[in-house]
């Protein structure tokens, strides 16, 4: 797609969608009649996949019991560590390093609990602001549990711009008081992909331990997190991963700080020959597994079965390669038709910078994103004037990507957003 000469007719839309080697996954995915669904980073939609192996899981319960836990097509008390091997690839982890169980905020929790050492002058944690609130509440609760005054003791790098971080601006806060980093892979909000393997090796240049948040970025795109010899990440499965819900979160933990002992211990995470001892001393797994706490959320897991089948039989690489083409011409159709409406793209432009999702910025961002949905486009508000689209390679197409774009040029060109309040919802 040259810039110089785009046609933005639905005709090359159409094109796109014929060349797409992934097109037929669409019909896998409950996509709802007359409605575009772009908000597959908040919440991934359900696919027929998902649902069997939800559906197996209750028959399983309805017919075995309690024998569920080791009997029938997935043995409950095996769940977490088949779905940590079953998401292996998706993160360029060894099985052992990853395990899937606990919430995203509880896992950084755990993870913080584990990793955070304070030692001599080294005490303080760095992130950044444009992270998602929860990380930071986590962080700042628990430097307090621990005597730490969270005013002093967390460090957060700016942004210049408001949107996007300077990997050199993370780089130079990295001084010898820095006891552990924790960045985001993408930023939720403007979909910035940060340089991953740059900042693991400056950190480990500096003796700190360093985790990245990956919530927006598993499922979207490729991770070498064993090559990087990152030390921890956690992440979600309700998003690109499309585990409904509630879906149970992940960890990793890398191979160098295994075996390891878990700073919040339940019996979960004690290597399971020996759970059923039920001896008052834990012995933890030797794997990632030992960062499990309590009885993992079997029937919240069990969508992940059928939905993460999907990524191993399609490849994470594919995927990524037809996000980038969705996100690059919606891009482009913005810049052509949605500019003189005065709206702005704050998402980095270049392959190697962006995750899976478009951010525009509009002063009336609120009430356009409410005339999306009486057009039946589910979009994503973010206050106070972001509006993020997530063109999804599995279910999405290129038609619907110029359907959108075509949706809010008539809604900027009928001035249609006026008939609504600029009230946020509670959930957005
Ligand atoms: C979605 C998201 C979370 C969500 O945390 P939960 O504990 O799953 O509610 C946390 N961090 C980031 C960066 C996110 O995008």
């Amino acid at each position: 797609m040259s810039k110089t000469n785009i046609d933005t007719t639905i005709h090359t839309a159409r094109k796109l969608d014929h060349e797409d080697e992934l097109k037929k996954y669409q019909n896998e995915f409950y996509r709802q009649p007359d409605s575009i669904y772009m908000d597959g980073n908040s919440l991934g939609l359900l696919s027929r996949q998902a649902e069997d192996s939800l559906l197996n899981m209750l028959h399983s319960w309805k017919t075995n019991g309690i024998d569920g836990w080791t009997k029938g097509n997935h043995p409950w008390f095996y769940v977490s560590e088949q779905l940590g091997e079953m998401s292996a690839e998706l993160l360029g982890a060894k099985n052992k390093e990853v395990i899937v169980s606990g919430s995203t905020t509880i896992n950084l929790h755990q993870l913080l609990a584990t990793f955070y050492k304070p030692n001599g002058k080294r005490t303080k944690i760095l992130a950044d602001e444009l992270n998602f609130p929860s990380d930071i509440y986590a962080i700042k609760s628990h430097l307090a549990l621990r005597g730490m005054d969270p005013e002093e003791h967390l460090i957060l790098v700016t942004a210049e711009d408001q949107h996007t971080l300077k990997e050199e601006d993370i780089i130079d806060s990295m001084t010898d008081e820095i006891a552990v980093a924790i960045f985001p892979s993408v930023l939720y909000r403007s979909g910035q992909l940060l340089d991953m393997k740059q900042i693991t090796e400056a950190a480990h240049e500096n003796g700190i331990v360093i985790g990245f948040d990956l919530c927006h970025s598993i499922g979207a795109l490729p991770h070498s997190l064993n090559d990087w010899k990152v030390d921890f990440a956690f992440w979600c499965t309700y998003k690109y991963l499309n585990g409904g819900p509630g879906s149970p979160a992940g960890i990793y933990i890398n191979e160098h700080h295994l075996p390891i002992h878990p700073g919040l211990s339940g019996w979960f995470g004690s290597d399971k020959t020996k759970q059923f001892d039920m001896d008052l001393t834990m012995s933890p797994a030797p794997d990632a597994g030992a960062m499990q706490i309590g009885t993992p959320h079997i029937l919240s897991a069990s969508s992940l079965i059928g939905s993460l089948k999907l990524f191993q039989d399609i490849g994470i690489e594919k995927i990524r390669r037809k996000s980038l083409k969705l996100t690059e011409y919606m891009m482009t159709l913005i810049d052509a038709k949605l500019r003189v409406y005065g709206f702005s793209i704050a998402n980095p432009r270049e392959d190697n910078r962006r995750g899976g999702h478009v951010y525009l910025e509009h002063p009336e961002a609120i009430r356009i994103c409410k005339a999306l949905k009486q057009e039946k486009v589910t979009p994503d508000f973010r206050p106070p004037s972001g509006i993020r689209l997530a063109p999804v390679a599995l279910y999405n197409s290129f038609e619907d990507v110029w359907n959108v774009v075509d949706c809010l040029q008539r809604i900027m060109e009928e001035e249609r957003y006026k008939q609504f309040e600029s009230d946020r919802e509670i959930v957005s």
